[in-house]
């Protein structure tokens, strides 16, 4: 606060004041005397002291006191007053108060005033009166009084003060009004600003310093007694300065500050300088550069070098090149590669860009892996391929980027595809010629040897024919063949090496220089193919196409070419539906067909996708009868969804393992359509855990979970991947054994109500699948062990919902962040163990599942393993109790369900366990008079009693 006095004058009583005087005012009776004060100086008062004579009215008046602005003004008065009682022989008239009196004006020269226009101030009375005018003595007393006039609007005043018969003298009269004084906060200026009138707050906008700007818009109250009060908003130095308590100074040579948010200057980062005061960005060394993206914070980074170790690899018409990152990579992290194709002729003199006929895989340009094959190239022809290197600064840079060239040469194509036709000795393969052909086919030939005699005994044989029937085999005996084609520009490679035994089947097999042919390839050919070193990558490339539908790159179009599906003696290997060019067939060669009349429909279990579950009888001739689940598609259906519905049969017709639900057979040569399946009395697993929670040993859970695992090895030993592995895919018996179920095609798409959109497309169930199957759909069998991992959490926690209520996006986001689900409530450390291992983010580095059932198998022998259980015991109950202390859980009711003990509601609250605090000291023996008797119920509601307990929290009620 600040105070400023008014101008304000008595002429004769007042010291100099600081503004000329108005001429005093006229009064008849106050007299204007000089006295000496306690120092002996002389002072100015103003007396009166008629207390002799009655009807006293004696008025001083100031001058007129300017306002200056203000809207409230103090007046302080020091003045001294006789007692009238010691005053020898006054009348009772005498006073011992006076009046003060203001008038507010716009004129300064008002001569007159009436007394019935002023407005009355106060009534003054002494604090002390004194008895004796004797100042020698000190017996004067002096009072001091102030008061104030609020809201004052005129240019000035006039005060006055009324005698009505006291003996006074007015030593003082001080006008003033209070400021607040002019500050700086926050980097904002705010003005010496008059306090209101009444105890209104002036709201004062502030200025922002020298080099500040407005951060948000700084504005301050200046309250009535002169102080300032509620600083709102701020200023910040803009970019080159920091703040220097009030006001901005430059940062330094060598450092900088890019945003005005930024709170101080800091240090040039590698390979950039300032060499100014008050630098905003520091400038990249010569050669290094700052990328528009690039924070200012960031390095200079420059071009990376160009890539090294080019290896192609030509297969006919497409060449594979591949290349490792360069050794210099500019300091960045964004290095990806750009390919230009040209096309040589004659001595390479005369090369000119490739144009459009040319294909890149995955991509030409923006590519992040040092890998491309480049398709549909022409035949016998020259090319030279610059791989360049490139980072976010290399378009910045003059300099050449770093490329490197490769000059390849390509040869004939040859497409060929083989159907085949076996007996006892001989073997009769056909084939299709190459796609594009450098000219008319002359011949073919063929060289087939006897499996593991490759070099020492070979045939060759030619034809002009694209059919060849080659006897004089050995029965039983597995060949070897491949095929290649002339053209009058010569021999182009051999196809891909087929492997052929000496039997009744009839096979199928497509192979191509670049994409199959064909669409069916049984996945024999896959496995015996992809042990060849030889084989190209353009066809492993192939094989991975079929190995995973939903690659995302799709095969060009190919020409039907199917025959009969196989299924060879002694293969292990899965056959997707899919490569049936009539999905009929694979459902007549791997289902049986039951005559409806042999199975009696008894009630309804389920609901699928397709229509009801009902659990039934069959009966077949010669068999004992057997209870069996019966799904069935429901009327009205279109060809698709039989299709669909059907391709459950046929994939789990293909396997035959005790963890594996079992096909029986299917309907459908009559209507409903339906498929017979072994009856697993428990159900689900996740609900029928759910229904048992704490009810098994633990031992029996892991049992559960090798039967799981071991069902799992077997279909990945066949190459199936599940996609869809969680308990409520998991059926049990009535012996707790537990199967792997729901095999259909369209499972994960459309049945599976757990089953999300992610944001590339497509529905996954993201609390049970792997990340690298989420962000880039790579669907393996290591995938399906992350997912196992999930279903070892579902069966210790007893159908516990992974990662609770949190959202898919969170799941995602946590998983990417390193987190993974706590040990379920007493779940051994071995076992938490192997479920991390089964999260490990590297898929290679997750176990497999023959050594899951491997490790659960020597549990099992080995149970003392078991004992120690995780630390994070009580995570989850744990966690379920932040949601009590948060107040979301305010009963003993919300309690038991939050801790999935809402069976027990009623024996709480007949037992008077009615408030949460009651149920804080619990024991066991109350829980068992409650008739909460199951050991593991009792563990479960006795540790998030103690969890509550040692947490010390309070519970919120
Ligand atoms: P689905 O849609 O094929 O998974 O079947 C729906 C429901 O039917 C399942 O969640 C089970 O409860 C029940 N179910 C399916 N197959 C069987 C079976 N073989 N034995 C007992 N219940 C089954």
């Amino acid at each position: 606060m600040c105070v400023c006095f008014l101008s304000l004058k008595y002429t004769h009583i007042f010291p100099p004041p600081c503004n000329p005087l108005t001429p005093p005012s006229l009064s008849l009776q106050w007299e204007e005397i000089s006295v000496m004060d306690e120092r002996n100086t002389p002072m100015r008062t103003y007396q009166v002291c008629n207390v002799m004579e009655a009807s006293q009215n004696n008025w001083l008046r100031t001058r007129h006191i300017a306002r200056d602005g203000a809207q409230r003004v103090y007046i302080e008065i020091k003045f001294t007053l006789r007692d009238c009682n010691s005053l020898p022989g006054v009348p009772g008239t005498c006073k011992e108060t006076f009046n003060m009196f203001y008038y507010e004006s716009n004129n300064a020269n008002l001569w007159f005033i009436k007394e019935s226009q002023y407005i009355k101030i106060d009534t003054i009375a002494a604090d002390e009166s004194f008895t004796q005018v004797d100042v020698g003595d000190r017996v004067m007393k002096l009072n001091t009084e102030v008061r104030d006039i609020s809201n004052l609007s005129k240019k000035g005043f006039y005060l006055a003060f009324q005698d009505l018969g006291a003996c006074i003298a007015l030593v003082s009269v001080r006008v003033f009004y209070k400021k607040c004084p002019l500050t700086v906060l926050n980097l904002a200026q705010f003005p010496d600003t008059v306090t209101g009138g009444d105890s209104a707050l002036v709201e004062v906008r502030g200025l922002c310093v020298n080099a500040s700007e407005e951060f948000e818009a700084p504005r301050m109250y200046c309250s009535a007694d002169g102080g300032w009060l509620v600083p709102i908003g701020r200023c910040v130095c803009k970019p080159g300065y920091e703040e220097q308590k009030d006001f901005c100074q430059p940062c330094r040579p060598g450092s900088y500050k890019a945003s005005a948010t930024d709170a101080y200057c800091t240090k040039c980062p590698p390979h950039s300088s300032s060499h100014l005061e008050r630098a905003s960005e520091c400038v990249c060394e010569k050669g290094f550069h700052r990328a528009e993206t690039d924070p200012r914070s960031m390095a200079c980074t420059r071009p990376p070098s160009a890539p090294e170790n080019t290896i192609s690899t030509v297969n006919e018409t497409c060449v594979t090149l591949e290349w490792s990152p360069p050794r210099d990579t500019g300091g960045r992290g964004d290095i990806t590669y750009s390919l230009r194709c040209r096309k040589c002729s004659g001595d390479d003199v005369k090369c000119a860009p490739c144009g459009s006929g040319v294909h890149f895989v995955p991509r030409q340009f923006g590519l992040s892996v040092a890998m491309v094959m480049v398709t549909d190239l022409q035949p016998h022809s020259n090319y030279s391929f610059t791989i360049e290197s490139l980072n976010g600064v290399s378009d910045l840079s003059p300099t050449p980027r770093g490329a490197v060239m490769v000059n390849v040469t390509t040869s004939q194509t040859v497409s060929v595809v083989l159907k085949e036709r076996r007996s006892k000795d001989s073997i009769t393969l056909a084939w299709q010629g190459p796609d594009r052909p450098n000219g008319a086919i002359v011949e073919y030939e063929v060289i087939y040897y006897e499996k593991n005699q490759r070099e020492q005994n070979y045939t060759v044989l030619k034809t002009r024919s694209n059919v060849m029937t080659v006897d004089g085999l050995k029965p039983g005996t597995t060949y070897v063949f491949r095929v290649r084609a002339r053209t009058e520009g010569g021999y182009g490679n051999y196809g891909g090496e087929i492997e052929l035994e000496t039997t009744h089947f009839y096979v199928v097999l497509s192979f191509t220089a670049c994409f199959p042919q064909g669409r069916l390839l049984t996945s024999r050919s896959v496995s015996l193919l992809s042990s060849f070193a030889s084989l190209s990558l353009s066809l492993s490339l192939s094989l991975s196409l079929f190995l995973s539908p939903i690659f995302p790159l799709s095969p060009p179009s190919l020409p039907s070419l199917c025959l009969s599906p196989v299924k060879l003696p002694g293969s292990k290997t899965y056959i997707h539906p899919h490569t049936y060019e009539d999905p009929n067939q694979a459902v007549r060669d791997f289902a049986k067909e039951i005559d409806a009349s042999s199975i009696r429909i008894e009630r309804v279990i389920g609901a699928g996708e397709f229509g009801e579950v009902c659990s039934g009888r069959l009966r077949l001739q010669g068999k004992r009868e057997i209870y069996v689940a019966i799904k069935s598609l429901k009327a009205g259906y279109s060809d698709k969804q039989r299709r669909d519905f059907l391709s459950e049969a046929s994939i789990m017709g293909q396997f035959d393992h005790p963890n594996i639900i079992r096909l029986e057979g299917v309907v459908t040569r009559c209507k409903p359509v339906m498929i017979i399946t072994e009856f697993m009395e428990n159900g689900s697993l996740d609900t029928f855990l759910k229904k048992h929670d704490g009810q098994f040993t633990v031992i029996q859970l892991v049992g559960m979970l090798r039967g799981i695992a071991s069902g799992m090895k077997y279909l990945s030993d066949m190459s199936y991947v599940h996609r869809d592995l969680a308990a409520r895919n998991i059926l049990v018996n009535s012996n707790l054994v537990c199967k792997v179920s729901d095999f259909g095609l369209s499972r994960v798409l459309e049945d599976d109500p757990e089953a999300a959109y992610t944001t590339r497309g497509g529905k996954i169930p993201i609390r049970w699948t792997s990340p690298e199957a989420i962000a880039y759909r790579k669907f393996t069998s290591a995938s399906d062990v992350w997912s196992y991992g999930i279903v070892m959490w579902e069966v210790v926690s007893y159908g516990e919902r992974p990662y609770w209520e949190m959202s898919n996006q969170d799941v995602i986001k946590a998983i990417d962040e390193g987190y993974r689900l706590p040990a379920p409530m007493d779940c051994p450390v071995v076992l938490h163990q192997l479920m991390l291992d089964c999260w490990e983010k590297g898929r290679s580095e997750r176990p497999k599942f023959g050594q899951i059932v491997t490790t659960l198998d020597k549990l099992i022998r080995n149970p003392a393993r078991l004992r120690e259980l995780a630390n994070s015991t009580h995570c989850q109950i744990q966690n379920k109790l932040l949601e009590l202390v948060s107040g979301l859980v305010s009963t003993v009711e919300e309690w038991l369900e939050a801790i999935k003990m809402g069976q027990y509601k009623e024996n709480f609250s007949s037992a008077g366990y009615v408030t949460l605090d009651s149920v804080l000291y619990i024991t066991i023996s109350e829980l068992i008079k409650m008739d909460v008797t199951l050991a593991g119920h009792q563990k479960k509601i006795l540790s998030s009693v103690q969890s509550l307990q040692t947490q010390g929290t309070h519970v919120q009620v």
